[in-house]
């Protein structure tokens, strides 16, 4: 491979067939047929028939397979078939489920795919980092990780963080010039290589290895973390079914021993009907199950713009007691107006709404047209060049990318007719801890300097002031004091304020640093409006019921944000506002009293953001909060919920969050919370519906045994039951839409179990032995009134199957009567039990269905029974889930 650090960049150009236009779009795409995908390690898909083989991987699956094999050995060819038949049914339904929850996993995955911006024939383009092939100009900003190996073609102040492959953690400055060709790999600063982090700056520089072949391909061929799939909650249920199993085996030894020495049944038909029970009542697929119906619950989310990135966060979420959440395009529009700018002997009022640059510029009711004023020409060529962002007419419409603050300006400058596009030749970027930026043109012969940013911040670097028409004078201490004082004025109307300055540099320097922001000639502070979200009140009325609170973090003015938050109705008596300067005059001790009473912090930089998680962390609570840059992914990692910005967030906070807002809106993570609660709600109902009916199917054969009755249920006929206990009902109710009421409940404790000692004592002991009894004590009254064993084992199943049926709609909800609940409203659940219970009485229509399933034409005397039974333990469950509600 050529020594691309010791070329030049035409040479590098020219040796990888590209431009600094980048690759036409044909070419990259043809490049990433020979290429291959810019991965290290090409993504394994599962393939549906290893899912499917996957669920003949129990042993108690292949011992019940052996066992069924075994009585078809010793003659009873037709029930093992039956078993087998059985057995693929709800293989089959596993293979279902597992493949679903693939599928949705795989559009996850998609969805949080890192991404990368590359110029593609000129235009700038964002696309996925699988897709960057050699060749690719890559522009990468702060908070970007690099994608590729690559070659800098142009560098300002790039700054990259290369810890990952280097471990120096310091970051390296990057730049444009060959350097020898034995220069080491940590010192080659023309280059950026794959898994390094831009911290600071921009640049662009051309790919010149992907996937395997990077540096980082070279050195490992796995760097992509390995994802925690096992989720606390999977862990807590495998004890659960642990349990089960245990429970099982007092089972098998009890119903063995009276069943050989008592009741004299042969050895091989014992172990058929034992290995069937284990089938049917061990829960051990619960995990896969509850993963599904995670990422299930996750697809569904990303749909209302939540992208949860790990799968345990939805329970995280739906705990959530605290969001902090940034201002500036989460809680407002972030869609900028400037309506006015300031100046030292005008104020100037803007007309005009939106991104569109029609609108006016007036003093007074007079229109100002900038060419007679050099002052307020400067100003807005400052605004038009100082500044990021496109704004652009395209097909009949203005169209715009970049920061919300910046295409404001640029309209403003548009709104006046000042266009004229001055040469960049240096800059000082724009971070939230400088809170400003500064870039140096040339204009009229001359360099000169601009600089805009927050107006306490730009205003003491200024020693001059300039007036409308560009006449300048000294700017006394004095005068800053009243500048600030008009600006502090502006934003406690809620508006958003940059002051802009100027300077000219008359030594022909092509570069300029941060020293150079001094002695500069203020000349103006411009205004902008950025209104509050329409569905953010809303949101926070929810937070409120739901016992979450809500802080505001900005580094936009005190004022400003103060003016958001009483618009919103944020701000209560006893709250404080807090600034990033107070913040850090403040010990640890002291935020900690203070935290909760804390609404607004303004002015605050991202480091601020990692102490306040610290602080409500360490007073119990699971906060969410909020980012975007580079360096708020520290906090977003120390946050229980990271949640990084879909939009306008960079990729290194997207990677250190577990939810990405698609829409940037704080509404959505209320949105996200209160899906996190219903999902999780709903996994606990199958699961109460599941676990009870396996309880029930132990405890069942258990009684009998030790009351001398004869076993209630056949091989075949508990596997059925598990087919429909387990089968679409259960995944009926995992759609339940969520209570309404789900939200304003206490969040749920992190950490807490699953379910409390009181839920399962009378959800998983106590239903199941009422139903134990109910069954146990009909089935002993029907042989006791002289009805043979098969018959009366028909009307138990019958009884079994179709009360577990109205069990599965009565566990619709956890607390409340389901008969209060709206009931068509989940109707795959409807449908299902419908289905089922048709299918269950259809089985008396076919002597042959009979013959399988070993039942017998029903009595009047059966249908009452089971009749009775359903509508008891409809009861029963409902008083069940009174008591638990009334149980202090
Ligand atoms: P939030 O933290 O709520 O998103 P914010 O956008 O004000 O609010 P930062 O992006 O950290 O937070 O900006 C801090 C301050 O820097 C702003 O209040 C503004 O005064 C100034 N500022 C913002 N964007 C720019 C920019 N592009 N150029 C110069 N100064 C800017």
């Amino acid at each position: 491979m050529p020594s691309w650090h010791a070329m030049k960049v035409e040479d590098v150009l020219r040796e990888l067939g590209t431009s600094l236009q980048g690759l036409p779009v044909e070419e990259a795409r043809r490049r990433l047929q020979v290429y291959g995908p810019n991965v290290i390690e090409e993504e394994k898909k599962v393939h549906p028939l290893e899912i499917f083989l996957r669920q003949f991987k129990s042993p108690l699956i292949l011992l019940l397979i052996f066992a069924s094999i075994l009585s078809y050995a010793v003659g009873e060819a037709f029930d093992s078939i039956v078993i087998l038949a059985l057995v693929l049914a709800s293989a089959a339904l596993g293979f279902y489920q597992e493949y679903r929850a693939e599928k949705a996993l795989e559009a996850i995955k998609k969805m949080v795919a890192p991404q990368a911006t590359v110029l593609r024939g000129g235009e700038k383009v964002v696309v996925n980092a699988s897709e960057v092939v050699p060749g690719d100009v890559l522009l990468l900003s702060a908070g970007d990780r690099v994608v590729a190996d690559a070659r800098i073609v142009e560098s300002v102040n790039l700054r990259v963080n290369e810890a990952p492959l280097t471990g120096e953690s310091t970051p390296v400055e990057k730049m444009v010039d060959p350097i020898p060709e034995d220069t080491p790999l940590p010192d080659r600063a023309n280059m950026v290589y794959a898994g390094t982090v831009v911290v600071y700056g921009r640049g662009k520089a051309v790919v010149v290895a992907t996937g395997k072949n990077t540096e980082l391909g070279k050195i490992s061929a796995t760097l992509e973390a390995v994802e925690e799939r096992e989720t606390p909650l999977e862990r807590e249920l495998s004890r659960l079914s642990r349990w089960i199993l245990v429970f099982m085996l007092v089972v098998a030894v009890v119903v063995s021993l009276v069943g050989f020495f008592v009741k004299k049944y042969s050895p091989i038909d014992l172990l058929l009907w034992i290995v069937s029970l284990a089938v049917a009542a061990v829960p051990e697929a619960l995990p896969v199950v509850v993963t599904s119906s995670l990422a299930l619950g996750v697809y569904r989310m990303a749909k209302k713009n939540a992208i949860v990135r790990r799968l345990p966060a939805v329970e995280t979420l739906g705990s959530t007691t605290y969001i902090c959440s940034d201002k500036t395009g989460t809680i407002t529009k972030g869609e900028m107006t400037a309506v006015k700018v300031w100046m030292k002997d005008a104020t100037i009022e803007v007309t005009g709404t939106g991104y569109e640059p029609t609108g006016k510029l007036l003093v007074g009711s007079k229109e100002v047209d900038p060419n007679g004023y050099e002052g307020l020409r400067l100003l807005l060529l400052a605004a038009f060049n100082n500044n990021d962002s496109e704004v652009r007419y395209q097909d009949g419409r203005w169209v715009t990318s970049g920061d919300g603050t910046e295409i404001a300006l640029k309209v403003l400058a548009l709104k006046a007719g000042v266009n004229a596009e001055l040469p960049r030749l240096g800059e000082v970027p724009f971070s939230s801890e400088r809170k400003r930026m500064s870039t140096l043109h040339e204009l009229g012969g001359r360099r000169v300097v601009f600089t805009k940013g927050a107006p306490e911040v730009v205003v003491p670097l200024c020693r001059y002031i300039s007036s409308m028409d560009g006449r300048v004078e000294e700017l006394s201490e004095e005068a800053k004091r009243l500048v600030l004082a008009v600006n502090d004025e502006l934003a406690g109307q809620g508006l958003r304020n940059i002051a802009i300055a100027y300077r000219y540099l008359d030594d022909g320097r092509s570069t300029i640093t941060e020293s150079d922001e001094k002695d500069l000639v203020l000349l103006g502070i411009v205004s902008m409006i950025d209104p509050p979200r329409p569905e953010v009140k809303d949101a926070l009325e929810t937070c409120k019921k739901a016992g979450i609170r809500v802080a505001m973090i900005t580094g936009d003015h005190k004022l400003t944000a103060v003016a958001v938050a009483r618009e919103l109705g944020m701000l209560g008596e006893d709250d404080i506002v807090v600034t990033g300067k107070e913040l850090d005059s403040m010990s640890d001790a002291e935020l900690y009293e203070k935290v909760e009473k804390i609404r607004v912090y303004a002015r605050v930089s991202p480091e601020h953001k990692l102490r306040i998680v610290e602080a409500l962390k360490k007073r119990g609570h699971v906060v969410a909060m909020t980012g975007d840059g580079v360096n708020d992914a520290p906090a977003l990692k120390a946050a229980d919920v990271g949640v990084a910005m879909g939009r306008t967030g960079t990729e290194v906070a997207k990677e250190a969050s577990d939810l990405v807002l698609a829409d940037d809106n704080f509404a959505t993570i209320v949105e996200a919370v209160k899906l996190g609660r219903e999902i999780f709600e709903n996994i606990k109902k199958f699961l109460v519906y599941l676990l009870s009916a396996n309880v029930t199917e132990l405890m069942l054969p258990l009684v009998s045994s030790v009351l001398g009755l004869p076993l209630p249920f056949t091989a075949t006929q508990i596997l059925w039951v598990n087919l429909v206990t387990d089968g679409p009902p259960a995944i009926a109710l995992s759609l339940e839409k969520g209570e309404k009421d789900l939200i304003y409940r206490n969040p749920r404790k992190p950490g807490e179990p699953i379910f409390s000692k009181k839920e399962i004592l009378l959800f998983l002991v106590a239903v199941p032995l009422v139903f134990t009894v109910l069954l146990t004590y009909a089935f002993s009254s029907l042989l006791s009134l002289g009805e043979p064993e098969a018959e009366a084992r028909t009307a138990i199943f019958t009884s079994l199957v179709v009360a577990e049926l109205a069990m599965a709609y009565a566990w619709r909800s956890l607390r409340k009567p389901s008969l209060t609940l709206s009931p068509l409203d989940n109707k795959p659940l409807v449908v299902s039990i419908i289905l089922s219970v048709t299918l269950q009485l259809a089985f008396f229509a076919s002597p042959y269905v009979m013959h399988v399933l070993e039942i017998h034409p029903v009595t009047i005397n059966d249908i009452i029974y089971a009749a009775l039974v359903t509508a008891a333990m409809f009861v029963s469950v409902e008083a069940f889930k009174y008591l638990l509600s009334k149980w202090k």
